[in-house]
């Protein structure tokens, strides 16, 4: 049984077709990623897979069980996390608190109240969230900055934060739009291990990069969106030959 599944999922935002019949599926223990042009649907995926939008049509299924047209508090705590195309810090709070607190999405989404209602493990005391805040923040390797205000770290620092927000809720499943965005050479280089990292740790890894030498290295598998339609679907070296991707997106 594949981890996550979307069976013909489509999304319709009047009359554009954001997300068109998308059949995919997500092994346990791959990183997939996905990519295409700007505008493609991908971001649009994300949120569908994490409830912030239902589907016009078709399903999609966490672990055998539907989850689209669920709220994004339940998809979270049925182990699907995120990160954001653009970093959504608390710029003023602690890196520490960052983990801990985590309101995402138009406020319809707070990582503490979705530690402490829905997911049972974490029916513990305040420490020892803290103690599991300070973990997730050793897999992206930040608990020394565990004190200092998030908006003194730098940029590759701040994503990497965002991940190990994304990491609190001990997903199965994580999300991670365009981890790699901004980064400059060094700073991918070091991502792109933690993700092989963290993927070694049992977490399913699903992301969306335009970095394709990140992409390439990083992905056991690729799927390519075009104007919503997955036009392709293989092993890095099938994706580099494939004349419809180089068409799409490669080429340019
Ligand atoms: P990508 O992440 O691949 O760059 P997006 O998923 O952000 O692309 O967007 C896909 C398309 O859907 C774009 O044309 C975008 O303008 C449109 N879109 C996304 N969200 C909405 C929305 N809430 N309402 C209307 N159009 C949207
Ligand atoms: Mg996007």
């Amino acid at each position: 049984m594949s981890l996550l599944k979307l069976d013909n999922v489509t999304i319709r935002f009047g009359g554009l077709v954001a997300v068109d019949s998308v059949n995919l599926t997500v092994e346990k223990g791959e990183i997939l990623s996905l990519i295409g042009p700007n505008g493609a649907g991908k971001s649009t995926m994300f949120n569908l897979i994490t409830g912030i939008y239902a589907p016009t049509e078709g399903t999609i299924t966490f672990k055998g069980e539907r989850i689209s047209g669920a709220k994004t508090h339940r998809i979270a705590a049925a182990g699907i996390g995120r990160t954001f195309q653009n970093i959504r810090l608390f710029a003023e709070q602690s890196v520490l608190d960052n983990v801990l607190i985590g309101a995402h999405t138009r406020g319809s989404w707070n990582l503490t109240g979705a530690l402490m209602k829905v997911a049972p493990w974490v029916r513990k005391e305040e420490g020892e969230l803290a103690e599991w805040a300070i973990e997730c923040l050793n897999q992206v390797d930040l608990a020394h900055r565990a004190y200092e205000m998030a908006v003194n770290l730098p940029y590759g620092e701040q994503r990497r934060l965002e991940i190990a927000r994304a990491l609190a809720l001990k997903p199965d499943l994580i999300l991670l739009d365009e981890p790699a965005a901004g980064m400059n050479p060094q700073e991918k280089q070091v991502l792109l291990e933690m993700v092989k990292k963290i993927r070694a740790t049992g977490v399913t890894v699903f992301l969306v990069e335009h970095d394709m030498k990140f992409v390439m290295g990083l992905s056991d598998r690729i799927a390519v969106l075009d104007y919503g339609v997955k036009i392709a679907e293989g092993k890095p070296e099938e994706i580099r030959a494939n004349p419809q991707v180089i068409e799409a997106y490669l080429g340019k």
